[in-house]
């Protein structure tokens, strides 16, 4: 998963950034309008984290934008307590859910996982595909009552790969999903990983379609 954080508050954006890379996700954080809408043109995101004042162009034209762009990018709005007016036209303009802040982070990421989750038309808190079930939640898999916890890459490579079983990604796709900007990609990473993944859950439980990439196999 990959999400954009467009907020300009020095101390809010970096307690979010802090809570998201725990959570497993890559991000790239943005500072104003123009930047956010730049970042979106160049990379795909699961989720944008929009902070509504935003110097440069605000959140709602942004927002505005985005919709009218036809994109269904999920969408949730960062708004200040005494700005109701702001968070009904954000709603109406295609917002999928707002924080009111100050919030708890904890409750800011399990609205972004009821988002993610809602936009990828999946019900459930656990990812499966009849071999393996992961829990999206406390980031446990579990093979043949077998549980064991990942590292928050190897999460994160997972979650990618059973959001859509049988669906193969590739190096780059899974790259682009798993780190943010700033972050340095060994050439090998993502076999790395898999490796890694392969050890604690079963070398059969992930596919390798050779010079394509890798995906879960779909369940029967
Ligand atoms: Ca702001």
């Amino acid at each position: 998963m990959r999400i954009l954080l467009a907020e300009d508050d020095h101390f809010i954006g970096s307690a979010i950034q802090q809570a998201i890379k725990d959570a497993s996700y890559a991000l790239d954080w943005v500072k104003d309008g123009i930047a956010a809408e730049a970042a979106m043109t160049t990379h795909h995101y699961d989720l944008l984290l929009l902070d509504l004042g935003l110097p440069g162009r605000d959140g709602l034209k942004v927002l505005r934008h985005i919709r009218q762009a036809d994109q269904a990018l999920p969408v949730i709005i960062i708004t200040a307590r005494d700005a109701t007016e702001e968070r009904i036209n954000g709603l109406d303009l295609g917002a999928d859910d707002y924080m009111v802040k100050p919030f708890a982070i904890n409750e800011l990421l399990a609205r972004m996982r009821a988002v993610i989750r809602r936009h990828q038309g999946i019900g459930n808190a656990v990812l499966g595909n009849g071999v393996l079930q992961l829990d999206t939640t406390t980031h446990e898999v579990t093979r043949e009552s077998k549980s064991c916890t990942l590292s928050a890459r190897e999460y994160s490579l997972l979650e990618n790969l059973l959001i859509r079983p049988g669906t193969i990604l590739s190096r780059s796709e899974l790259e682009e999903r798993i780190y943010g900007w700033n972050e340095e990609v060994e050439s090998n990473a993502v076999e790395f990983l898999i490796h890694s993944l392969r050890k604690k859950i079963g070398s059969d439980a992930i596919i390798n379609v050779r010079g394509v990439g890798w995906m879960v196999a779909k369940e029967n």
